[in-house]
């Protein structure tokens, strides 16, 4: 099981539509929270998804007949089942204490909608058309494989418009690594890179994701002391302060796209090549303190890179390993392991008084976490695939007599400490399914 997205390329008819159900999903959604907020919870016994079952049929017999709110038959009926679904699922987050109370959805954010097919999956045939039920059929800007499913979500970001849809099929991965061998990255900041990896490569930090944060900024400060209104003070937005909320929302998605963009490409483009990646284990929170480095930690976006790669070397069947975060990777010497006492962040290149070895800072460290021994490792994430001979197994006690298509897929591996066991807790695996 996997899901798609794609951006609909829709005419302006059709945007109405959509913004029309935008709207007709959120008044369905802020309908039944009013009403349920206002019932006397002392009298009404019973769980939360009882309650909003009565306020649905409230909702199908009274509201909907009522001539105000005729215009709530003209929209597609799939729109406020899910709607009441929705808040129900928020409900029931929130008394697991996975979320808190709902709240009241908000026309500033479009937010998304989902309509669902009442007799079975729709056929989809591919190409750049996708019918979603009881709305008709639509353009996509991207091809979309021949498929089925049952339940669509449209969403707007911006002023864009997607829709996501589950398909029941797997994604096959490739067998076979470019580079068997482990490899060390290094994810630093400095001097326009954004990683460094122990065979050498430096992946820079994309230049458009670069421009658009400096474009943000620029923005956000020429507009500090704007506001979008006081409904307190009963102020009402003025046209330009509404402008300027639209084209924030939209340079805030540029970023965010880019970001997306560039890191989903990369980790990709690691977990084909590479089966054996040892990364740092990050200390974020102390990074963060520094506040310098602070916006570029935050932009990085270190903490997805990691689980995005982990969740990418486990469906492409390699692992990654993460290093003990007091490891002293950027101290040591990756020629004679000698170690430094302290060194400057100022210092980009790292000499050694040992063996004379002058090697760039981050390639030395990326060395490091390569050559990182098993006692410092903590974690190990991924799918283990035994070979027949010749390599170990990832696990390293070299398994014999395997079979080559036997594959062991080992997800949140008990690591060696109860420590880095909480360490690691909160990188969350996704095995597509
Ligand atoms: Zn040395």
């Amino acid at each position: 099981m996997y899901a798609i997205k794609v951006e609909l390329k829709l005419n302006n008819c059709q945007k109405t539509l959509m913004d029309r159900h935008l709207g007709f999903s959120r008044f369905c959604y802020n309908f039944a929270l009013s009403i349920y907020n206002q019932l006397d919870h002392k009298q009404y016994q019973g769980s939360s998804s009882k309650k909003i079952d009565l306020i649905k049929k409230i909702f199908t017999n009274v509201t909907k007949k009522n001539q105000d709110f005729s215009w709530t038959n003209q929209m597609s009926s799939r729109v406020y089942q899910n709607a009441f679904r929705a808040l129900k699922a928020a409900f029931s987050r929130y008394w697991k204490g996975l979320g808190g109370l709902p709240r009241f959805k908000k026309k500033k954010n479009p937010g998304s909608f989902t309509v669902d097919s009442s007799n079975g999956v729709i056929l989809q045939l591919g190409g750049y058309r996708i019918k979603l039920p009881t709305l008709g059929i639509f353009r996509t800007t991207e091809s979309i494989p021949k498929c089925a499913s049952q339940t669509y979500t449209i969403s707007k970001k911006g002023e864009r418009y997607y829709v996501s849809f589950a398909i029941n099929a797997e994604l096959i991965p490739p067998m076979s690594h470019e580079v068997f061998e482990a490899v060390g990255i290094d994810v630093n900041l400095s001097d326009g890179k954004y990683c460094v990896i122990s065979d050498g490569t430096m992946i820079a930090f994309p230049k458009p994701l670069k421009a658009a944060i400096t474009k943000l900024e620029k923005l956000q400060y020429h507009n500090r002391n704007k506001q979008l209104g006081n409904r307190k003070q009963k102020i009402s937005p003025s046209n330009n302060s509404r402008k300027y909320y639209k084209k924030l929302a939209e340079l805030h998605k540029k970023v965010a796209d880019a970001r997306n963009d560039f890191l989903q490409k990369l980790t990709t483009k690691l977990a084909i090549k590479y089966r054996h990646i040892k990364l740092e284990t990050l200390n974020i929170k102390g990074m963060m303190a520094n506040g310098k480095l602070a916006m570029h930690i935050a932009d990085a976006s270190f903490y997805k890179f990691k689980t995005l790669l982990i969740n990418k070397a486990n469906t492409y069947g390699g692992f990654v390993e993460s290093v003990n975060q007091w490891y002293p990777s950027s101290k040591l010497c990756s020629n004679c392991g000698n170690k430094k006492l302290d060194l400057k962040l100022s210092e980009r290149v790292y000499h050694c008084e040992q063996c004379n070895l002058n090697l760039d800072r981050d390639l030395n460290s990326a060395i490091n976490l390569k050559l990182a021994k098993q006692e410092h490792i903590t974690n190990r994430v991924g799918s283990t695939r035994i070979e027949a001979c010749g390599h170990d197994t990832a696990d390293g006690h070299g398994k014999s007599g395997c079979d080559p298509a036997r594959i062991e897929f080992e997800l949140g591996r008990a690591p060696s400490s109860n420590n880095a066991r909480k360490q690691e807790a909160n990188i969350k695996v996704d095995n597509f399914g």
